[in-house]
């Protein structure tokens, strides 16, 4: 079947083997319904960026026509589970694409540690964040699902050798005793107080069920975008030189060979990709690559330090899945910096390797679904599981889309 990756370069391209993550789900009787959009390369937060047109979210504000993002990148995801169309979908997250739009359209998203599903035969973005992971309606689900894609595949260099554990036996695990990390630095400026009730309330369930809250810092947070939006460019300039037009894929051809690629590439990429290729090779470029790269990895470390550092006093921690609930089509389509500050809550996961889940917590004023993020230590699901099988209860969230389309 073919793959575009939401790309006009990938032309008909059809793989002629298959991604170890779908193996996985049809060897345990998954079946596949068919392909879902997304932005192009999963380079964006609100699915707009798809050579193949817009995800509408179907969700609408209470009483608004207007049409809103469903996140992305994996939009098509998350809404064909919203709307009911799918038990589950698969999606990938680089820097927030499974639990960004699970939090816009009321779904449940879970990004595992990075090695824990294989990533041979997903479409590189940026290959060192690059995670697979399931969007579903509940927190069970997305645990038989996950526990499905994991394992170790010897096809990709990163699996992590690791026994996959019982994700859907987790999701019922008391809490008691369980400490809950709250990071002070994610209280960012200018955030809706309604994120800010929802995050009250997902505490105060979670003392409810015998978990001890507490305050800790990650002081490098501020830094995460930034070094988010330099890793993940540079790593995808390297990743999509491939697309040239030679071996397979669209192909426009010059007089000759410089111009074919310069017209292949020109024309096959949308503006984000062609922009997201030009920041990365200027980062990656002799001049700037101390300045940037090097620095932007830097930080990096410092940010899985910061993390190091919490979970030697929690077990886990909770967060907002994002800044806001979803937006109208086009509201940020034009302003790239508007848009990256969306992934504020998600890019620090990718960046440390660790695993994240969103968990519907409630309707904001407009109607709109809002997510919290459960982010646990390496290779422990299980306890994102838990935690979120628990939200999941306290928040009863069981709203649903009014069917419009
Ligand atoms: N929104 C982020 C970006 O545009 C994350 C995308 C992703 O996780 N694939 O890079």
């Amino acid at each position: 079947m073919r793959t575009t990756a939401g790309s006009k370069i990938l032309g008909d391209f059809t793989p002629p083997y298959e991604s170890t993550v779908s193996a996985n789900l049809w060897r345990d009787g998954a079946v596949m319904l068919g392909k879902l959009n997304m932005d192009e390369f999963a380079m964006g937060s609100s699915n707009e960026n798809s050579a193949f047109g817009p995800v509408v979210n179907p969700w609408r504000a209470k009483g608004g026509e207007q049409k809103l993002v469903p996140g992305g990148s994996s939009g098509g995801s998350a809404a064909a589970v919203a709307a009911g169309l799918c038990l589950g979908a698969t999606a990938t997250d680089t820097g927030g694409s499974i639990r960004q739009p699970a939090s816009f359209t009321g779904t449940v998203g879970i990004k595992p540690t990075y090695g824990r599903c294989s990533r041979w035969g997903i479409v590189a973005f940026a290959s060192s964040l690059d995670q697979a992971g399931p969007i579903t309606r509940t927190v069970e689900d997305a645990a038989i699902m996950l526990r499905s894609m994991s394992g170790h595949d010897p096809k990709d260099s990163t699996s992590l050798k690791a026994d996959v554990p019982d994700f859907a036996a987790a999701c019922t695990r008391s809490l008691k005793g369980l400490r809950i990390g709250v990071p002070k630095e994610y209280r960012v400026e200018g955030m809706p107080a309604e994120i800010e009730k929802i995050w009250a309330d997902g505490m105060d369930w979670l003392r409810a069920e015998g978990c001890e809250l507490v305050d800790v810092s990650l002081p490098h947070t501020k830094y995460a975008l930034p070094a988010y939006y330099i890793i993940a460019p540079a790593e995808a300039s390297s990743n999509l030189a491939r697309y040239d037009g030679m071996r397979y894929g669209t192909r426009i051809e010059g007089a000759d060979l410089t111009e074919t690629y310069e017209k292949t590439r020109g024309q096959g990429f949308g503006e984000e990709v062609r922009r997201r290729i030009m920041i990365g090779a200027y980062v990656l470029s002799a001049g700037f690559y101390d300045a940037y790269y090097i620095r932007a990895q830097k930080v990096r470390a410092r940010i899985a330090e910061d993390f190091k550092n919490a979970f030697s006093q929690c077990d886990a921690l909770l967060t907002p899945t994002a800044p806001s609930a979803a937006f109208g089509i086009n509201a940020k389509f034009n302003d790239p910096v508007k848009m990256y500050l969306n992934d504020i809550f998600t890019v620090t996961a990718n960046l440390a390797g660790l695993p994240g889940i969103s968990v519907p917590a409630a309707l904001d004023n407009a109607g709109l679904p809002l997510g919290l993020q459960v982010i646990g230590k390496a290779l422990d699901e299980e306890t994102c599981f838990a935690v979120g099988g628990a939200l999941e209860r306290a928040a009863c969230f069981n709203a649903k889309p009014g069917k419009w389309w």
